[in-house]
């Protein structure tokens, strides 16, 4: 008779630092998608994942069984390569908003699945769901004939793909458990392997507002899904990016939104344009539209000129059910109570930034949640009037606070007071891009 397993023993095990086998993890991964096993117990798994970690077999093991938890779909009847983009996770990370329909409008099949915030990182669907009437659960057959007739659908994890990790997503996200290269390899490789893509452009942020704190070990969680999704027989790129201060100017949802509209319409951020070439560049090779990076770059800027990219957000708001009229005039989106500045103390140069800070006092201001489930309030947040190597005069404006609550407003301020620091003599602009893998 075969050894019954024990989520106990699986627990105790990986909290002594053993790796686990692959009917260990397939046991843990189907139980819990099956509401076999409560929530207590796979927290307290993954708490000892955090700490202990996992090795390669384990981590493809853990991936497999999670995209293999549902359905896989298989979009090649629709067209002959399927493409998808996703980020680790960031702060003012608004880069799906852009770049999907800025690939689409090239004429690739974006089918792409997405979360909601974690942790103190945002989400696309949340930022999504400030455009009243916008609708990310579909089933497979609306997926399937948006990708199809559109050519872009983003949906949140209401679809029956790696069900898996929508479960042990939010658990993560309330149970301090996201920071896990293991964890996050596998939540967003299954998710990738689920639904069916060939080509996929991975944006691994590294900083103080990333999951992955250096350098080395977001080239680690790079190295890690890439080979993973190879031995899938996908083609996958990651681009290593910095997430020491945050992308863009604004963080929050229904800001981030706002300003990714803005960039649609040709003035965004640098930061937050040149990350979208660099990564829209690796995609429409990777997919054989073109054939070096000045090819891509002359693309990908053109159809923003030219609008095409702009009128493909419409078309793939308009299809998910969104207002126009809010995408049309921005300032009809959930506009903030109480807005109020933060100045500068003295005449300078940014020297620091902490995303961190920020993004804590955006989670302060209720744009992320910090239980399971919880409504957030797509209003707040903050806006940036500076970055690192911005020259500042003294009382100048350094960022905006957004909120609908007095006490919130007063813990957020204390929060960004210490968020910049400054210095006498100019500074240098960071680099964005730090590796391609
Ligand atoms: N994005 C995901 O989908 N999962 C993670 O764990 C982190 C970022």
């Amino acid at each position: 008779m075969p050894e019954e397993l024990r989520v106990v023993d699986i627990i105790l095990k990986k909290k002594a630092g053993r790796a686990l086998s692959t009917k260990e993890i397939e046991f843990i991964v189907n139980g819990y998608t099956h509401d076999q096993i409560p929530d207590y117990q796979v927290a307290a798994l993954l708490m000892a994942i955090c700490w202990q970690g996992m090795d390669d077999r384990e981590t493809t093991d853990l991936v497999l069984a999670m995209a293999h938890s549902g359905d896989t779909l298989d979009l090649h009847d629709i067209a002959p390569i399927i493409v998808d983009k996703h980020s680790t996770g960031g702060v003012g990370d608004k880069t799906s908003l852009v770049l999907t329909p800025l690939l689409a409008s090239c004429g690739l099949v974006v089918a792409k699945m997405s979360g909601r915030g974690l942790g103190f990182s945002g989400g696309t669907i949340d930022k999504l769901e400030s455009i009243h009437g916008f609708r990310a659960e579909f089933t497979l057959d609306e997926f399937r004939e948006l990708a199809h007739r559109v050519g872009l659908v983003i949906s949140a994890q209401s679809l029956d793909l790696a069900p898996a990790d929508k479960k042990l997503y939010t658990l993560r996200d309330v149970t301090g458990t996201i920071e896990s290269l293991p964890l996050i390899a596998s939540s967003i490789m299954s998710k990738k392997l689920a639904a069916g893509s060939d080509c996929i452009v991975l944006d691994v942020k590294v900083g103080r507002g990333a999951f992955m704190p250096d350098l080395k070990s977001a080239r680690t969680l790079a190295q890690t899904m890439v080979r993973i999704g190879q031995r899938a027989s996908r083609k996958v790129r990651a681009v290593i990016s910095d997430m020491d201060q945050p992308l863009g100017c604004a963080v929050g949802n229904a800001l981030e939104l706002h300003e990714a509209i803005d960039t649609l319409h040709g003035h965004g951020p640098a930061d937050l344009i040149e990350l979208c070439l660099q990564l829209g560049g690796q995609m429409l090779q990777m997919a054989g539209k073109v054939s070096d990076d000045e090819q891509a770059r002359a693309l990908l800027q053109d159809k923003l000129a030219t609008g095409a990219a702009w009128d493909k957000f419409r078309d793939f708001v308009q299809n998910q059910g969104g207002d126009l009229s809010v995408l049309d005039n921005p300032d009809q989106l959930p506009q903030a109570q109480y807005v109020e500045d933060l100045s500068s103390p003295q005449e300078g140069y940014i020297s620091d930034l902490n995303a961190r800070q920020i993004a804590q006092a955006s989670i302060v201001l209720g744009a992320g949640r910090t239980t399971k489930g919880a409504p957030i309030d797509h209003a707040v947040g903050i806006v940036l009037h500076a970055k690192v190597g911005d020259a500042v005069q003294q009382e100048e404006p350094l960022l905006t606070i957004h909120a609908n609550d007095k006490g919130h407003l007063e813990s957020a301020s204390d929060i960004v007071a210490s968020a910049y620091e400054l210095c006498a003599e100019p500074v240098p602009k960071p680099p964005l891009i730090l590796e391609i893998v």
